[in-house]
């Protein structure tokens, strides 16, 4: 692909902020005019899509009159997400200096190829979200269309990944991806979307300084003057105060710091743990659950709890499992000790249900 470099042009890193969406005019001047000063575009959200309907749309077009006045008045640059030719065709009409493509957007070839179509040979700065599923040769296949029109100013921005069970992120970072990309386009800038990875205020300090420990160039913050009442996104916008002291906090890695490789090395070990730990616990809860159901059996059948013949059989063939996967013998006893005292406890609770009420 053949891209500029348009990122020299900008702060490093560089900051993107502004609120989920676009409300009314008021709203935009109100959070422009407390913007730190190190914010150098302005994003709002005009056209929003939501996963229900009947949830807040978007203002629309009226929106782009506000972002330009907010440009124009405070001399940021502007920003929305673009999600069809006439969302295109809207935003260029009104000047607005970059354009995101939004993850929903990113996972479906036929919208791309339309935006890209309305984009052709455009000098903005086209920034594309990763796809909601993880998947890096989609998300580069987007940047190909883009490109394929002549459009050269591109960037990316890693907001996380959908997942069926929520667990501590709204959008699980997948930081390998960001990496392998990295790897593969080294110049294409890469920005940081703290505010739908995190999908809680108290996470976004954390996740932007995970973003800049893997080289990240800039990032996205969702930012309200008055958070609680956003009309979308609200538990994971900040206010634009708590927004420069964050700024204020952030260690920005520079690619020439030599303990660059070793951070994101870490970091990218220390998310495999997190993930197998989390792994490790739902089976454990799960195994629990199905002792549970064992209770209930031996209790309807009058079976004592404790099945010496039975334990014998499983320390037996865990055993030879954990010699199998190289754990140590002296380990698999303590895990079986634990897991089996805490089964008994179980089935017991089980069985003694009527007994203790
Ligand atoms: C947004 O930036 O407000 C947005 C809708 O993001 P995403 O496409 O990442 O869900
Ligand atoms: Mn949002």
């Amino acid at each position: 692909m053949e891209t500029k470099n348009w990122i020299k042009d900008f702060n490093n890193p560089l900051m993107i902020a502004g609120p989920c969406s676009a409300e009314s005019e008021l709203q935009m001047m109100t959070i422009a005019e407390q913007m730190p000063k190190d914010v150098e575009i302005f994003r709002a959200g005009i056209w929003k899509p939501r996963t229900k309907p009947n949830s807040f749309e978007g203002v629309g077009a009226i929106g782009l009159n506000w972002l330009k006045r907010v440009g124009d008045e405070f001399g940021i640059k502007t920003t929305t997400e673009v999600a069809t030719a006439n969302h295109v065709k809207l935003a260029l009409e009104y000047d607005i200096d970059i354009l995101w493509i939004g993850a929903r957007t990113t996972v479906n070839p036929f919208q791309v190829q339309e935006i890209a179509e309305a984009l052709r040979d455009t000098d903005k700065i086209v920034l594309v979200k990763n796809p909601v599923n993880p998947d890096l040769e989609l998300w580069i296949g987007a940047l190909e269309r883009l490109n394929q029109q002549g459009i050269k100013n591109l960037g990316v921005i890693h907001r996380g990944f959908s997942t069926y069970k929520k667990d501590k992120y709204r959008n699980q970072p997948q930081w390998q991806i960001a990496l392998d990309f990295r790897n593969r386009f080294p110049d294409i800038p890469i920005i940081g979307d703290p505010s739908h990875i995190a999908g809680t205020r108290d996470l976004i300090e954390e996740v932007s300084q995970k973003a800049f420990n893997f080289g990240f160039d800039g990032l996205m913050v969702e930012t309200h003057h008055n958070p609680d009442e956003a009309w979308s996104d609200a538990k994971q916008q900040i206010t634009p105060h708590r927004l420069q002291e964050i700024m204020e906090h952030l260690q920005v890695r520079s690619v020439n710091d030599e303990n660059q490789d070793y951070h994101q090395a870490l970091e990218v070990y220390r998310n495999q743990l997190d993930d197998k730990d989390r792994q490790v616990l739902e089976m454990l809860s799960e195994r629990m659950r199905i002792a549970e159901e064992i209770g209930e059996l031996k209790k309807k059948h009058n079976i004592t709890v404790f099945q010496p013949k039975r334990w014998g059989e499983i320390r037996d063939y865990m055993h030879e499992l954990a010699h199998k996967y190289g754990l140590t013998p002296e380990f698999i006893e303590e895990y079986l000790a634990a897991v089996h005292q805490e089964s008994i406890k179980v089935q017991n609770s089980v069985m003694n249900e009527n007994i203790d009420s």
